[in-house]
């Protein structure tokens, strides 16, 4: 492997991906540093069916397929934890576990984690019932009572995906608006086995070895109610995965790297790419297009040499 790229890639999700393929295309050399396993978020959907020109794809089938469009056209791909990001020289500097790596551009596309919601026996009954993707353990509770906390796309979908296994599906949102498409919510309330609780927030999840019930919150009179269930599936959202540049990138208040639509940074040679950008819509269509734009950019840079 070399210690010198064109443009080092941080994270192999569709943003990245996406980007590498576009740079390469470039005649840019790249390096994808990841340090879980390829794929990202997508990686949790059984179906896309919104992705301009494809009926139906399932998210390992789609990033199998851009991985390895990226790789066959030459793309380094490097499963290591990146530690620290040097910007102070024209030539910028990325020391993982495994190494170090310079680049004459950087682009940050390392996506957005789960957001928690911070109650007790969340993280005590973390894979005993409590689950942040359904696509994943939904299967385990085939037949059985289970709950699901949210109010957007991912909660909805999700509860419809969960709806036709389990038993029944209760659906906590702290409000009684949703911020999922129209078509999905007017399906979830179509959906016999599932039931809406809007004004509820959980305030504890319990259970000795494992999920046996949920306690509830109402949100407009303070009043509890318990909820007995298998589990608890939590789809509130997303946090941008991005500490590692805190400090070297500008970011908004919630940790977005801002960037507006040419993905660039206020660093000078540094791009961003996906759901970990400022952004309003953020759905695989857009990642693609944030890595393309990205990487077009960043090769644009490299050809006029103002990197
Ligand atoms: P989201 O759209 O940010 O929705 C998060 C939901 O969780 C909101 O309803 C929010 O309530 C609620 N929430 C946040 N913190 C909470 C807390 N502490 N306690 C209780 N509830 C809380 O997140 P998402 O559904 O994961 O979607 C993320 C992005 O991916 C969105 O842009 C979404 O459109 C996109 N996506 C698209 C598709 C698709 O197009 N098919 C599928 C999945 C996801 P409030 O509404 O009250 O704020």
């Amino acid at each position: 492997m070399n210690n010198e790229y064109d443009v080092i890639i941080f994270g192999a999700g569709t943003a990245g991906l996406s980007a590498a393929v576009y740079a390469l295309r470039a005649g840019l050399s790249v390096l994808i540093l990841e340090n879980k396993v390829q794929g990202g978020q997508i990686l949790n959907t059984p179906q896309i069916e919104n992705y301009p020109a494809i009926l139906a794809i399932s998210g390992f089938a789609f990033i199998e397929t851009l991985f390895k469009q990226a790789t066959e056209l030459g793309a380094q791909v490097a499963y290591e934890q990146p530690l620290k990001v040097d910007l102070s020289k024209r030539m910028k500097t990325v020391t993982t576990d495994g190494g170090a790596y310079q680049a004459k551009t950087l682009i940050l596309a390392t996506g957005a984690s789960h957001r928690k919601l911070g109650c007790p026996g969340e993280e005590e009954l973390a894979g005993r019932g409590v689950s942040y993707c359904a696509t994943c353990d939904g299967a385990f509770y085939r037949g059985k009572d289970v709950c699901i906390v949210g109010g957007g796309n991912t909660a909805l979908e999700d509860a419809l995906f969960l709806s036709n296994n389990c038993s029944s599906v209760t659906l906590i949102h702290r409000r009684d608006e949703f911020r999922a498409h129209k078509v999905t919510v007017d399906a979830v309330k179509a959906r016999e086995n599932i039931t809406i609780l809007p004004f509820y927030t959980v305030e504890e999840i319990k259970g000795d070895s494992k999920v046996e019930q949920a306690v509830l919150q109402n949100t407009k009179d303070g009043s509890q109610r318990v909820v007995n269930t298998a589990a608890v599936f939590i789809a509130v959202g997303l946090a941008p995965e991005n500490e590692l540049f805190r400090g070297l990138v500008q970011m908004d208040e919630a940790g977005y790297i801002v960037a507006g639509e040419d993905c660039r940074t206020s660093a000078k040679g540094v791009f961003v790419a996906g759901d970990t950008r400022t952004k309003s819509v953020r759905q695989l269509v857009t990642a693609a297009a944030d890595g393309a734009v990205a990487a077009v950019e960043a090769a644009g840079d490299i050809n006029q040499g103002i990197w």
